[in-house]
């Protein structure tokens, strides 16, 4: 009977599971290469987007800002307050359409190159512990050995740097919801002061560490509902990382070693299984535990040059291309989301160019419309009653003064609060009066009137002409 290789990865088993169904820890060999190269580029900038983006500020405001308690979302300059809820349905849901587009077009490239998950780990976390206690194999024999003063230093300097990593990328994540101004404030003061905040931070910082130190690619496959769905995101014709199984098999065996024209391109070296971060075999087919991260790609390539061999034995492809069909990107799927992606950024569009900053809408006051008085000299006037509802969608606080735009002095604005003040986002409430001598009301059939109203604030100056309607006893 065959025996088998130890390091075959079992098909029906996660890889990352003992028989026992415990976790068995993967250790990916480091990797150098074409994709590598890319990564080692790609990663860092979005490190430093996520790490900047928070603290740009256009117009004194930040560019990025989601204010959950006061409901009021900067996103790259736009401001959204709640009742924006179709710019916000359009916003969410052409990000959930884009991803599906992008999954149905290039696979999980999201996953592999600019996840949140893999950024930080390949590219922060792992890189700390390859510095702390050594390449794949040492901390695999680190973490065989038993405890003595030289593995708990070792132990102790990794998690102390996880632990600043976590709080740094913490405090980021949290000045996107409370704001950089306030962050900083927070941080000078007693966590007394900022309970509440203060729990957010050990919370999130205690999941970061979990997550990025230790769980890992336990995430990616048991907990990303991303992971369950490209499956029913992707087709035939959606890129991948796929092993060539053409060119590739029979790989080479113990069996046929000494007879090459029975063997494929692989030499069966396991190179492309011990760099991948979530221990799977790509030889076995396309996986749900792949996250294209492309290390296999950079792994098998590097053999494949010492074999002289051409490369791309693993490589970007698809099911399609790989059966020697052409790659068809315009596929009823791709169709659909790419219309349904263009419906909701047209929504979108026209949502922002008829979105006013500031609003203003005039009704008649219910309760009195109008009512007739004696003045002091013995005359009759007609006294309308009015209320202005003002909506300040703009970053900063509005003045609105607002005036009889006609000159005919027998008709004479009251307002008690003019100029009317209004908070950014908020909404208010001005009463005023129009008042004319009953003779003037009664001689006059045009009793329309426009108000005019002038609003000044940092980024707004805005003229607002409305028109009302007198109303009084007949004649
Ligand atoms: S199979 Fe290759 S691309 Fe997929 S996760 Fe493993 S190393 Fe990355
Ligand atoms: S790295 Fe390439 S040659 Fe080696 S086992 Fe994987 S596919 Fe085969």
């Amino acid at each position: 009977m065959n025996k088998k290789d130890p390091r075959e990865v079992p098909l029906d088993s996660l890889a990352s599971l003992d028989e026992y169904g415990d976790r068995k820890y993967i250790y990916p060999a480091e990797i150098k290469g074409f994709f590598k190269n890319w990564r080692n580029i790609i990663h860092p900038l979005f490190i430093a987007f996520f790490l900047i983006l928070p603290w740009i500020k256009v117009n004194d405001q930040q560019w990025v800002l989601l204010n959950l308690p006061e409901r009021k979302f900067n996103i790259f300059g736009l401001s959204f307050w709640a009742h924006d809820t179709p710019m916000i349905f359009f916003v969410i849901a052409g990000l959930l359409v884009g991803l599906s587009f992008v999954t149905a077009v290039w696979g999980r490239v999201w996953c592999g190159w600019a996840c949140p998950q893999t950024v930080f780990i390949e590219s922060v976390f792992r890189r700390i512990e390859i510095l702390v206690e050594g390449n794949y194999l040492a901390r695999m024999k680190l973490d065989k050995a038993p405890m003595d003063f030289k593995k708990f230093l070792k132990k102790s300097i990794k998690w102390s740097l996880f632990l600043l990593i976590s709080l740094i990328i913490t405090h980021s994540f949290l000045a996107y919801f409370v704001g950089t101004d306030r962050l900083l404030d927070m941080i000078q003061h007693s966590p007394k002061e900022n309970w509440t905040n203060f729990l957010i931070i050990c919370i999130t910082t205690a999941i970061i560490l979990f997550d990025f130190g230790w769980f890992r690619e336990q995430f990616c496959l048991i907990m990303c509902p991303y992971g369950r769905f490209q499956s029913v995101l992707m087709d035939k014709s959606s890129l991948g990382v796929f092993y060539d199984k053409k060119r590739g098999e029979p790989r080479r065996t113990k069996e046929n070693k000494d007879n090459p024209s029975e063997q494929g391109d692989c030499i069966n070296c396991y190179k492309c299984v011990s760099v991948c971060p979530t221990g799977i075999d790509i030889r076995n087919g396309l996986q749900m535990e792949c996250i294209a991260c492309t290390a296999c790609i950079d792994a098998c390539d590097e053999i494949m040059e010492k074999v002289n061999k051409p490369k791309g034995l693993i490589r970007y492809a698809s099911e399609s291309t790989l059966e020697g069909n052409k790659s068809n990107h315009l596929r009823p799927r791709t169709i659909l989301y790419a219309v349904i992606l263009v419906i909701l950024l047209s929504g979108l569009t026209i949502s922002l160019l008829k979105k006013e900053s500031v609003s203003f809408s005039i009704i008649r006051a219910v309760e009195e419309p109008y009512k007739v008085t004696d003045t002091m000299e013995g005359k009759k006037e007609v006294i309308n009653h009015f209320k202005v509802h003002i909506q300040n969608q703009s970053p900063s606080q509005v003045s609105t003064e607002y005036h009889l735009k006609d000159e005919d002095s027998a008709y004479q604005l009251i307002a008690p609060m003019n100029p009317a003040i209004t908070e950014s986002g908020a909404k208010n409430w001005i009463h005023f009066f129009v008042k004319v001598d009953l003779d003037k009301f009664h001689s006059t059939t045009d009793r329309e009137l426009q108000i005019e109203f002038k609003t000044k604030g940092d980024s707004v100056d805005i003229d607002t002409l409305k028109s009302i309607t007198l109303l009084g006893p007949e004649r």
